[in-house]
């Protein structure tokens, strides 16, 4: 961090500020110019906030030259993070192939859709239990009934499975039970619910949230490393814009911004982005050929009758047809399937 002084700052106020700067746990470096003086504050100054020093009158401003996370942070872990999902990697060239339906619905629609999906060459199933939807008078989902079906069919198939923890209340539960867990992009800033996944060594896929900036959403991966999970996978599922066509926009940009900043993997939700099927596989594509470490796609059996999400999800045959076109574009970019 450096701190730039208005001209003509006295040598006392100068002094006050040095003081402050080591009550604060730094280093000054003071460099007097004619014009002006800037001082240099080393050490680690991830903890602290910048608007302290800011309230001193002979403060003209204040220029960060560190970012404000150090777990995430790639300068202080230059290879790619690898994250194992109960024999899964997800990083590295490894490639997240996670597909199921939005919401479980019943025992037969989820054990159909996950073994449809693993012939397809899916390697992770995911179906929502509990769903944060807009309106309380939507489908909430089956609750810990739908997690007793997610089981079953990871039973049946073999498939890890993926699925949105909402509350504190049930994190036991998905402890004992869940192979991946997913916070929801409405959830991406709940920091207390964040903190306490330091209490699992689950893996945890973060969603981004609705208008989250590339900052806000390290920083709360930063929250959970910090808690003691270092095991996270960011998500990206298209961020709100003034476009109204779309549910979202995708911001494929995310995946070269979020490699270049942090080591950790990141996959690629379209069917959120977009909110309609046609537009999964291009995006899809243009995902993988971005370098994103994975994709997470909504695949219903009947998306007309599905209880939610139905136009976004994409049938197992059109799932299979993609997986086809992925198995291409993947390693050209260096990923195994
Ligand atoms: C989901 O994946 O089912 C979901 C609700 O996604 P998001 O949190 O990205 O809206
Ligand atoms: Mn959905």
């Amino acid at each position: 961090m450096i701190i730039v002084l208005k001209p003509r700052t006295s040598q006392e106020q100068i002094k006050k500020m040095e003081n402050q700067i080591i009550r604060r746990g730094l280093t000054p470096h003071t460099v007097i110019g004619e014009e002006m003086t800037i001082i240099g504050c080393i050490g680690d100054t991830t903890k602290i906030d910048s608007k302290l020093f800011e309230v001193n009158e002979c403060v003209e401003k204040i220029m960060h030259v560190q970012e404000p996370y150090k777990l995430a942070n790639r300068a202080f872990h230059p290879e790619d993070s690898v994250i194992d999902v109960s024999g899964v990697k997800v990083g590295g060239d490894h490639l997240a192939l996670i597909a199921g339906p939005c919401s479980v619905e019943s025992e037969e629609q989820v054990i159909g859709i996950a073994k449809a999906i693993k012939a397809a060459g899916a390697n992770m199933l995911r179906g929502g239990a509990f769903k944060p939807r807009t309106s309380p008078y939507a489908f909430q989902g089956m609750g810990l009934d739908g997690l007793k079906i997610l089981c079953a069919a990871r039973e049946e198939t073999g498939l890890p499975i993926v699925t949105e923890l909402m509350s504190l209340e049930y994190l036991e539960a998905f402890d004992e039970n869940v192979d991946l867990i997913q916070i929801g992009a409405r959830n991406m800033q709940n920091f207390d619910l964040l903190k306490h996944l330091g209490q699992t060594k689950r893996p945890i896929l973060l969603k981004r949230g609705l208008n989250a900036t590339y900052e806000e959403w390290i920083m709360a991966a930063e929250y959970i490393m910090a808690a003691g999970n270092e095991n996270v996978i960011l998500c990206e599922r298209g961020v709100r814009t003034f476009e109204s066509y779309t549910r979202n926009t995708l911001d494929l940009q995310a995946i070269p911004v979020i490699k270049s900043l942090t080591h950790l993997p990141i996959v690629v939700d379209p069917s959120h982005a977009g909110g309609k099927w046609w537009l999964v596989e291009p995006m899809a594509k243009a995902a993988v050929a971005a370098g994103a470490d994975g994709l997470m796609v909504e695949v219903h059996n009947d998306p007309e009758n599905a209880l939610c999400d139905g136009a976004q999800s994409l049938k197992p045959e059109k799932y299979d047809m993609l997986l086809n076109s992925i198995s291409k574009i993947a390693p050209v970019v260096g990923k195994s399937l």
